[in-house]
């Protein structure tokens, strides 16, 4: 649970008011480079979620009822798309249509953890989910 006294530690997920499925916390610093014109709607302290279910329109909300859709960001959300073009990795621009083959998957998976070591990914700022793109790639076997 979060209480108002702690922004920092905020519930690590909730329930998405429109799909009701968990959206994972994301921090201020992402919402404030994904949102457009985030002067006029600055996150504040409350804690915000990541609706990243495909089909649902909500990308951001707050256990409060504050709730932000795709037209509030000022990019495609990769994760509310099935389009051969989307977006997965969104610090060195991987589409899924870069991964044609098990040999393509695996060579931008190989790049990304490599980058990742490096420690020169800006998931945080770069990302709509705030998270390492990863666990949006498709496993092995699909
Ligand atoms: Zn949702």
């Amino acid at each position: 649970m979060s209480c108002d006294c702690c922004p920092s530690t905020p519930a690590r997920s909730a329930n998405c008011p429109a799909c009701r499925q968990a959206g994972a916390a994301v921090g201020a610093t992402t919402l404030l480079h994904q949102l457009a014109t985030p002067w006029q709607q600055p996150p504040g302290a409350e804690p915000h979620y990541f609706c990243n279910q495909r089909d649902c329109p909500v990308v951001y909300f707050t256990a409060s009822g504050r709730q932000f859709s795709a037209e509030a960001l000022r990019q495609p959300v990769g994760q509310k798309s099935n389009a051969a073009g989307r977006t997965l990795c969104y610090c060195f621009d991987i589409r899924y249509s870069d991964l044609a083959d098990p040999g393509a998957t695996r060579q931008c998976r190989d790049f990304v953890i490599q980058k990742t070591r490096d420690k020169v990914c800006a998931c945080e700022q770069r990302n709509p989910s705030g998270r390492c793109c990863l666990r949006d790639f498709p496993t092995e076997e699909e």
